[in-house]
């Protein structure tokens, strides 16, 4: 028999075939259990009355109760209505766009009311537009409703009458028929080790909270098993990646390395280099593979703990390689390692798309007779014609440019997989790196090299441009460069390529040849265009620099001090951040100026003073993720999520996924192989979330 919920929507009354077809295309429902499983999003309480001056923007619905103070009519562009509502603790406007007369007929100025509606800011002013209706009676009974679930839909599942009230409907006649045969899916000893309540109630109260009580309890438990999953997943093919003893051993810390480091560091290693490199030492001669995760700031230094690393490699006789998302990226590295190396016999090549084919062919040719040490390359070093010799160590630059499979080409290129160590500037909040990296060791560099300002950041309006060139004036007098970036977001390519042009208009006019030099770069120059314009700019013989995020990534120009980020309301906090690593790499006090227009939504206005408050990556990245929610994160697209989350929100569930990871750490540091009697319904449900899944158990 099956289980049932396993049994096809379809046979729930009150779905049927075509209904149960549409569940399937627009929501992925397919079973009963599928359906039980699709969670409110969402919750309106009617329980408490808000006072009105308890109300803020960041409140979801509430519930008001008092008097309409009084009404009037506004018609500028659009008709409408405003009433003013007051409870005696402050007060708040209603607005009503639509079915103004409708209104007008109904409500009455002096009398009491009851609304229901999501606040809103508007000019400063809170609002509740369209306040709704059903609750817009005047009270003399008592509201009656509780807690009320809200569910996602779609347009054309609204149109074959499955709204949320109708989900909720199913959702009760589901519960009705399944609940009494829900099977427990966490073994007893953990539900009552943690006090949770039984699977069939958590899914009772999520679906219908009986008390705001248990409908925290129903939560808890689903948000807890969902994480303890996945963690104890990772967990279980982390252990048998290091149980593998499959790693190359540098068994030896040798010449090359010592002679660098006594000889041609140019600089004092901060302590987290020396740190991370030491952790790195440590797993390449274990034995062991390692798949290393490095975090660092835009600034910090990881690209010469890679070049250290690949030189410990050389020692050993094994050859490396380090990847780059972007041509110029990937030359500033061959160009800077080939300098630190110069009198040390180690060689190191470069490999690109315009590298010329004869070139390339030789190349590849020692390359594959290991006659090449280092090779600094694009994704060109992905294609197959590349092949080494004796592949030690991987290094991939900036990873979150690069695509799951991509990445996984370059560890397939030796029989033994090389070790890995993935560098990214974009800091991943914890919470994040322990789901979706969490078969990674993580290493961080949480220090700058000594020496560096902090960069001073500030907010201007688009009418404060005139001040703005001043200052980039200046600036440039006293002998500093000057970045100017435009957005370029890929839907409207069109409008941002003439926000650049417009920009370099206005840019050239207010910075008129002889007497200043400006150069562009963006993504639709040539690669040797786009060198070129490089170049200018880091020779120092262009004065102003006017871009497109391209330059967001890499580049490395110490005597620029000033980046001008035009439109900063359109980009992320993580591409603020990015580009705002531009500047600040010399001594010299450095700016970043956030341009903006007047009209700020909540949100932008929070990325704005976000970033004109702190400097550090990481504050700003856990921000983010508040803000976007891990899907939206860059880079997490393509990170290989294996699994959707229904319930936990990785966001704002930090602590219940720490709390998992530890829990799941317990039971395997107890039973690492979940053989026990008391685990067997661990090892089930892992197989049966295995199954469902894409298999990402290799790093990403
Ligand atoms: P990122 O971590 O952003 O890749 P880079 O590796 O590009 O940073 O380093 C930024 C700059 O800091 C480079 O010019 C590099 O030479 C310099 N640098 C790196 N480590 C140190 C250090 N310990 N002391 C001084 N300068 C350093
Ligand atoms: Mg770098």
């Amino acid at each position: 028999m099956t289980y049932i919920l396993d049994t096809d929507v379809k046979f729930l009354p009150g779905v049927g075939p075509k209904r149960a077809e549409l569940l399937q295309k627009e929501l992925n429902i397919s079973t009963f259990g599928d359906l039980l499983y699709h969670f409110p999003f969402r919750y309106v309480d009617k329980t408490r009355i808000y006072a009105v001056c308890e109300v803020s923007e960041d409140l979801p619905y509430v519930l008001l109760k008092g008097k309409i103070v009084g009404f009037r009519e506004i018609t500028t562009t659009q008709k409408r209505l405003i009433a003013l509502f007051t409870d005696g603790t402050g007060s708040i406007e209603l607005v009503w766009f639509k079915g103004i007369s409708f209104i007008q007929k109904n409500l009455h100025a002096g009398s009491v009311y009851t609304i229901f509606g999501k606040p809103t800011s508007f000019n400063g002013k809170l609002n509740i537009v369209h306040p709704e209706l059903e609750d817009m009676v005047k009270v003399e009974g008592q509201i009656t409703s509780g807690i009320q679930a809200v569910y996602s839909s779609t347009e054309r599942l609204k149109d074959m009458g499955l709204g949320t009230r109708a989900i909720s409907r199913l959702q009760s006649t589901l519960l009705g028929m399944a609940l009494t045969k829900v099977e427990e899916t966490l073994p007893p000893y953990i539900v009552e080790a943690n006090r949770f309540v039984s699977l069939g109630e958590a899914l009772l109260n999520i679906h219908f909270p009986q008390s705001p009580e248990l409908l925290k309890k129903a939560q808890d438990r689903l948000k807890f098993e969902e994480l303890f999953y996945v963690q104890l997943s990772i967990l279980r093919t982390r252990t048998k990646r290091i149980k593998a003893g499959n790693g190359f051993r540098f068994e030896q810390v040798g010449e090359l390395f010592n002679h660098f480091f006594y000889h041609n560091l140019p600089f004092e290693l901060t302590t987290a280099q020396k740190r991370v490199i030491k952790e790195i030492r440590a797993d390449t001669g274990s034995g062991r593979q390692m798949n290393r995760l490095l975090q660092g700031d835009v600034g910090s230094g990881k690209t010469m703990v890679a070049l250290m690393c690949m030189l410990i490699a050389t020692d050993n006789g094994f050859q490396s390689c380090i990847m780059a998302p972007t041509e110029i990226l990937a030359t500033q590295h061959f160009k800077s390692m080939a300098e630190l190396l110069h009198d040390m016999s180690v060689s190191v090549a470069l490999l690109t798309g315009s590298t010329k084919k004869p070139e390339r062919r030789a190349l590849l040719e020692k390359a594959l007779r290991g006659d090449i040490h280092i090779l600094v390359g694009t994704h060109a070093l992905i294609e197959d014609a590349v092949q080494f010799r004796r592949l030690g160590l991987v290094v991939i630059d900036e990873q979150h440019r690069f695509g799951v499979a991509q990445r996984g080409k370059l560890w397939e290129k030796s029989e033994h997989p090389p070790h890995i160590l993935v560098m990214t500037a974009t800091p991943i909040p914890r919470t994040l790196a322990m789901t979706l990296y969490g078969d990674l060791d993580v290493s961080v560099i949480d220090e700058l090299p000594p020496g560096r300002k902090p960069i001073k950041t500030v907010h201007f309006f688009d009418s404060k441009r005139d001040r703005v060139f001043g200052f980039m004036r200046e600036q440039i007098a006293a002998g500093r460069q000057v970045y100017v970036v435009y957005p370029l977001i890929r839907e409207s390519e069109k409008m941002d390529y003439k926000n650049l042009q417009d920009g370099w208009e206005t840019i050239t006019q207010a910075f008129p040849a002889p007497q200043y030099r400006v150069c562009m770069v963006h993504g639709k120059l040539k690669n040797d265009e786009k060198e070129a314009a490089m170049q200018e700019f880091a020779r120092g013989a262009a004065h102003i620099m006017v871009a497109t995020s391209v330059i967001e990534v890499g580049v490395n120009v110490p005597n620029a001090s000033v980046m001008v980020i035009e439109s900063a309301e359109r980009f992320g906090l993580a591409q603020l951040h990015q580009l705002r690593g531009r500047v600040g790499r010399g001594a010299e006090q450095s700016f970043c100026i956030l341009m903006s227009g007047v009209k700020l939504s909540s949100d932008s206005r929070h990325r704005i003073s976000m970033m004109c408050s702190t400097n550090d990556g990481f504050q700003i990245a856990e921000a983010d993720l508040k803000l976007r929610g891990p899907g939206d994160l860059e880079g997490t697209m393509q990170s290989g999520v294996a699994f959707d989350l229904r319930i936990a929100n990785l966001g704002t569930d930090g602590k219940i996924l720490e709390y998992a990871r530890r829990f799941a750490e317990r039971v395997l540091d107890d039973d690492p192989l979940l053989s026990d009697g008391k685990n067997e319904l661990l090892l089930k449900t892992l197989g049966k979330l295995k199954s469902g899944a894409k298999d990402y158990s290799v790093i990403s």
